[in-house]
Parts: structure tokens; C-alpha cells; sequence
């Protein structure tokens, strides 16, 4: 029974990835065209293409990604959290997504058979300046309805966490833990065997919208975009959905759009607890977060796979999707530094930035840090985890941009073509409720 069981996976594993081959080899052949293209392989592409083909079983899809595997970028190097929506401005999108989108999450990964821990967070004050914020936060969390909050005393917190100090926490027992990378290749699968096609290791670099059908072309002008790439042969379509993470602003401004919001990459270090230390921490752990930055601040967070990572920081990072500290693109440097929004950024936080870099480099100051949450956590604990970049888009007069950003472009291209220029994090938390707002946004823009 347990043997013809693992058969019917192994065979299940190689339906599902020769559909992905399929998908993958039909579109190098002479059906280069469809309906709809969403760009990004990310967790928002994903979400997005999979609420769309299930919406419009009708109309043909490609997704097109530049890496060689989904989910490489944001989604794929993140804390692997499922938010709550504790921080969030009530009434925002970002609230209302994220609030939806971990109930679903919940939901998707139960009915997928994908692990999860529902394994609570304590925002924890450690100083006395903390308290208002924090009950402020508590406040905020009851408006954005988010479920079985409560404030926690000094006792209860070291009941819940024996090794974390602190003088009052904020309980939310529904955030969790995922990968939320295999959640995003269970969405492409989704997604294909729906029809759909997924094809990889194609960079966008153009949209044109052509006026007359070309030469090879036998669909005549149903198709009037073309999506070009360097290597690879056109692919020609109705309408363009793009989700492109930290190149959101650049495929934007392909088709039109203004030069703002601008993304500016963020690099986030963390450091990794040596396993005898993992009896320290057994939920997440997370600061009371500085109310002008949206970064969370250094956190303690349990993983799926057993480890603990804590940090990140976060620093501008010298080049998108820069995973190392000597990353260096000269053009994406430039871009960023003659930007005034992050002119005016570096000079509004100049404090704020030299400190977050200087964590970085030295860990002793990281551990520092931490140690406000757990004294007993030393330097001999830790060790340098990865890394993770994060798009934050930026207005020109060095404002942090706080949610959803659509565009299309002028000219007639804008009326087939819908960019998301910004999904704030936590996108990965709300990617199943994003989803069905891009398609909402989908179906006016196109009418579909
Ligand atoms: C350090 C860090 C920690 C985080 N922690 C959490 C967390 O705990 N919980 C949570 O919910 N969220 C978290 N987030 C946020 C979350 O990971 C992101 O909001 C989410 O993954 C964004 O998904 P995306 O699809 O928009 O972007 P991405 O995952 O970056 O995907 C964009 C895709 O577009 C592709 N692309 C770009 N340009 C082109 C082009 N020209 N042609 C073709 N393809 C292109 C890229 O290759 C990429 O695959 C974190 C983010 C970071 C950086």
C-alpha cells in the first residue's frame, strides 16, 4: 500500500513537472502568441496568472520569467513569515491584503498539503518609551481585525519565550512560518495545470504595440503587443500583466510610464543560530518596529527546515538583486544615487543607514542588538546566514512608498498593459489576495 503510494507521488511529480517541460518546449515553436502575458516569476506573478486562468479558464496564458527557476528573487530569499497585518495603516490595501491574504495562505496550504507552523509572534518592549508604541500597535492590529491579539506582561512573556526579556509584548498567535518559495512553485503549478505556460530564461527587455500584424504572424492584429527579449523570439499578445519585483519601476517605464516611484534595493544580512543554541527561541521574536521605517527591525524567526535565522538589516545595496556585499552594478548604482528621492533619503537618515551598515559588517553589533530580546545570546552562537534583497519604491523627495502602486503607460499601449510598480512586502503573506485585485484590476482595464 505505502510502496504503490509512493509510486502514485512519483508519478503525480512527473506529470506535473513534464507539463512544466511542455509548457516550456510548445512556446518555442510556432505558439509564440496569447491572450494574456504576465511577466515575473515571483510570488505575485504567480498568485496573479493563477487567479486569472482560473477566472478565464477561455483565454491563453504565458508567464514569462528571466531566471532559470520561479521564486528566485524576494520571493524565494525572505524571512518566511505569514504576517498577521499588526502594522499596517487601517484601511490601507496593504492591511486589508495582508489581514486576507494570511487567511488564505492558511487555507491554500492545508488544501495543498504544504507544511506551516502556526507558531505565534511576541513584539516585544523592552524599554519603557516602548509601552505607548506598542499598545498604539495593539490599537492598530484591533482595527485592521486582526484575530486573538492580546497585550502580555513581563511573566507571561517568559512563559511563552523562557529566554526573551521584556516589560510587555504584543501576543499574535495566528502569524506563522512557511517557505514561502515552494508556496510560490505550487501556485506555477496551479497555474499550468490549468493551461497555462510558464517560460523561463526570458528577459523582458521591450513592449512595442504593433500596428499592423507582422509578416510571420497568422493571428493577424488579435495580438497587437510584442514583448521582445534579447535571446529569445517575441512573444506576441493581447494584454500584459507585469509583477517584476525589483525591476517593477524599469518594465513600467518600457511602456511609457513616469520615472516615480523609483525601486530602491535593499539588502538585508541575517545571521543563523548554531543549532545547540535553537532551544533560545521558539516563535518569532520581533522588536517594537521604529515608526519611521517599515523594515520590522531585527528579528528572531524559526524556519521550516529547523534553523533560526535572525536580523536582517537592511542597506542600500549597490545593485538589484545584489545578494553580496560587493555586489556592484555601476549602472544601478548611478541610477540610484542621482535619484533625489534617495538623495534626500541617505541625507534625512544618514544615522539611521551608517548604523544599519556597520551592523552588517560587524557582527558583535548585530548580536548587540538581539541581545535586548534574549541576553543570553552571545557572539559564539551565531554565524552569517544569507541575504535577502527587498524593492522599496521611493517618491522623488525621499519618501518611502507604503502600498500598492498600478500604472500603465501612455499612449495606446496603457490601455492593454498593467503594471503592479509596487507590492509592498509582506507580498508573500498577501500574494493569494493580491491576486484576486489584480485580476479585479485586470478585468476593468481590459474587459476581460
Ligand atoms: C529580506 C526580506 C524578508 C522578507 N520577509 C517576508 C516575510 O517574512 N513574509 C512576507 O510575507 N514577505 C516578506 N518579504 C517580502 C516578500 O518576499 C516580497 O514582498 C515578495 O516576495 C514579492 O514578490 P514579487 O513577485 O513581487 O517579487 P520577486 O519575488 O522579486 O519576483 C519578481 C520576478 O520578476 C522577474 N523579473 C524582473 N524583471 C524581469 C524581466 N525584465 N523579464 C522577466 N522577468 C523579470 C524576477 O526575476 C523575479 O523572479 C521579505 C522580503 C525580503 C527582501
Amino acid at each position: 500500500m505505502m510502496i504503490a503510494g509512493l509510486y502514485g507521488c512519483a508519478a503525480l511529480r512527473f506529470v506535473r513537472t513534464f507539463r512544466v517541460f511542455r509548457a516550456d518546449y510548445l512556446v518555442r515553436g510556432k505558439h509564440s502568441s496569447c491572450d494574456v502575458a504576465i511577466v515575473g516569476g515571483g510570488i505575485v506573478g504567480l498568485a496573479s496568472a493563477r487567479e486569472l486562468i482560473r477566472r478565464h479558464p477561455k483565454l491563453s496564458y504565458i508567464l514569462l520569467e528571466k531566471e532559470k527557476e520561479l521564486a528566485f528573487h524576494q520571493s524565494g530569499h525572505n524571512s518566511g513569515v505569514i504576517h498577521s497585518g499588526i502594522y499596517y495603516t487601517p484601511g490601507s490595501l496593504k492591511a486589508k491584503l495582508c489581514v486576507r491574504g494570511a487567511e488564505l495562505s492558511y487555507a491554500y496550504c492545508e488544501e495543498k498539503g504544504i507544511p506551516y507552523k502556526r507558531c505565534g509572534k511576541l513584539i516585544v518592549a523592552v524599554e519603557r518609551e516602548e509601552i505607548s508604541r506598542l499598545k498604539a500597535l495593539y490599537k492598530r492590529g484591533l482595527q485592521n481585525n486582526v484575530r486573538d491579539l492580546k497585550l502580555i506582561d513581563a511573566k507571561e512573556i517568559q512563559e511563552r519565550e523562557p529566554y526573551c526579556k521584556g516589560l510587555l509584548a504584543l501576543d499574535s498567535p495566528n502569524t506563522g512560518i512557511v517557505d514561502w518559495r515552494e508556496v510560490a512553485l505550487s501556485y506555477g503549478k496551479d497555474f499550468c495545470e490549468m493551461g497555462g505556460t510558464v517560460k523561463r530564461e526570458f528577459e523582458v527587455t521591450d513592449f512595442q504595440l504593433t500596428k499592423e500584424s507582422p509578416e510571420s504572424s497568422t493571428d493577424g492584429l488579435k495580438y497587437p503587443i510584442t514583448i521582445k527579449s534579447s535571446k529569445e523570439p517575441a512573444i506576441h499578445c493581447s494584454y500584459v500583466v507585469t509583477c517584476g519585483g525589483l525591476y517593477s519601476d524599469r518594465l513600467s517605464q518600457k511602456s511609457g510610464c513616469r520615472d516615480e516611484p523609483r525601486i530602491v534595493p535593499f539588502r538585508g544580512d541575517y545571521l543563523v543560530l548554531k543549532p545547540e543554541k535553537h532551544y533560545l527561541v521558539k516563535g518569532n521574536i520581533y522588536p517594537v518596529p521604529d515608526p519611521k521605517f517599515p523594515f520590522l527591525g531585527v528579528h528572531f524567526t524559526p524556519r521550516m527546515d529547523g534553523s533560526v535565522w535572525l536580523g536582517p538589516n537592511a542597506v542600500l545595496a549597490f545593485k538589484r538583486e545584489g545578494y553580496n556585499v560587493f555586489d556592484f552594478d555601476p549602472f544601478d548604482f548611478s541610477d540610484a544615487i542621482t535619484y533625489s528621492g534617495v538623495q534626500k533619503l541617505i541625507l534625512k537618515n544618514i544615522t539611521f543607514g551608517l548604523n544599519e551598515m556597520y551592523r552588517g559588517v560587524v557582527i558583535g553589533a548585530q548580536v548587540k542588538q538581539l541581545q535586548r530580546y534574549i541576553p543570553a545570546l552571545t557572539v559564539d552562537d551565531v554565524t552569517r546566514g544569507p541575504s535577502g534583497v527587498r524593492a522599496q519604491a521611493l517618491d522623488k523627495d525621499g519618501n518611502l512608498v507604503d502600498d500598492f502602486v498600478f500604472d500603465g503607460g501612455s499612449g495606446a499601449i496603457g490601455s492593454r498593459v498593467l503594471h503592479v510598480r509596487n507590492a509592498p512586502s509582506p507580498a508573500a503573506t498577501s500574494s493569494l489576495a493580491i491576486g484576486e485585485v489584480i485580476a479585479d484590476e485586470a478585468e476593468k482595464k481590459f474587459k476581460l
